[in-house]
């Protein structure tokens, strides 16, 4: 590992004085930043620790719920205000890492985790991810893991973030040391830039997320499909958000991990219910219009037909189709 300067500062103008050194990193948890950094994945020249900022706490306050950055997984998933008005939050929580990572990692370095693309992870392969230009080994090579939307020619790896996922279908906002901004336009798709996963300035901190309590929040969950039980990344997952008047749609949000290279949203899943009553036929149609653009690789074709089924078993649930 490369040799860094550390500091761990008090108050968030210094650390975001120190965050605008060239090659600079903050550092909360670190359960995927270490990983990384042992691995030779990324390197940095400067390591700023921001566990000492007062940016823990959650708080439901006028309609709004606001999460710290620095609050632990584990004490977002259990809180009473989110587990009532936020559940599928909780839900996404509970089914990411390990109680051990839940208990160590920040949510707000959880939605900046890095992909799990094997290519990405060793440091003797090359990566457009990695060192822009040297090229995309997945888009021929081991794909399984990889996106069948929002990707290019230069990358196809997905998000990890469970918690991001959910945090689109409840219209959080991500508040930094200078700004609002929408959850939704938070993550960029790779184009011709997949160093670039956010919109975030260099040096620019995550100090919260804001999401308003909402009867569509309420009514929300998530399912995550993986290949083991526990401590394992998504193959697909769903978060639906669900505003009923009887059995006809009032409002409506689809978000899916696992299958995209940013936390995806899809309107056009969303126009095929909302207004509509929840029916076998209106489910499908949904998962239908999800697909539509789907581009597919070698080994993750099967994305198509799973993403439908989740989306399809999660509204059933949800609202009570039988
Ligand atoms: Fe790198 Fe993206 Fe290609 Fe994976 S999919 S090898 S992260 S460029």
């Amino acid at each position: 590992m490369r040799n860094f300067t550390y500091a761990a500062p008090r108050n968030v103008s210094e650390a975001v004085r120190l965050a605008g050194q060239p090659d600079a990193r903050f550092i909360a948890g670190g359960t995927d930043l270490l990983n990384l950094m042992r691995d030779g994945a990324q390197s940095h020249g400067a390591i700023v620790d921001i566990n000492g900022l007062p940016l823990g706490d959650i708080i439901q306050r006028n309609g709004v719920i606001r999460i710290g950055a620095l609050a632990r997984m584990s004490d977002v998933a259990a809180h009473p205000a989110v587990r009532r008005s936020l559940p599928v939050v909780s839900e996404a929580l509970l089914n990411s890492a390990s109680p051990q990572v839940r208990n160590m990692a920040a949510v707000g370095g959880n939605v900046l985790q890095r992909t799990r693309c094997g290519y990405f992870r060793d440091s003797g392969t090359a990566c457009n991810k990695k060192i822009p230009g040297s090229g995309c080994p997945a888009l021929e090579g081991e794909n399984r893991a990889h996106a069948i939307l929002g990707g290019s020619d230069h990358c196809i790896a997905v998000n990890p973030s469970d918690l991001a996922v959910a945090l689109l279908a409840v219209d959080a906002v991500v508040q930094t040391d200078r700004r609002k901004i929408p959850f939704a336009d938070f993550h960029v798709v790779p184009g011709t830039s997949p160093d670039r996963e956010t919109v975030l300035g260099h040096g620019e901190l995550i100090t919260g997320f804001e999401i308003p309590v909402t009867p569509l929040a309420a009514r929300s969950r998530y399912l995550k499909l993986r290949d083991r039980a526990t401590f394992e990344f998504a193959v697909v997952s769903v978060a639906a958000a669900l505003d009923m008047r009887g059995n006809t749609v009032r409002d409506v949000r689809l978000t899916f991990g696992g299958v995209a290279t940013k936390p995806w949203r899809s309107p056009e899943a969303e126009a095929a219910l909302r207004g509509k009553p929840l029916t076998t036929t209106t489910i499908t149609e949904a998962g239908r219009a999800l697909v539509r653009g789907a581009v597919t690789r070698e080994h993750n074709e099967f994305k198509v037909d799973l993403v439908q089924r989740a989306l399809d078993g999660l509204l059933r649930d949800l609202g009570g189709v039988r």
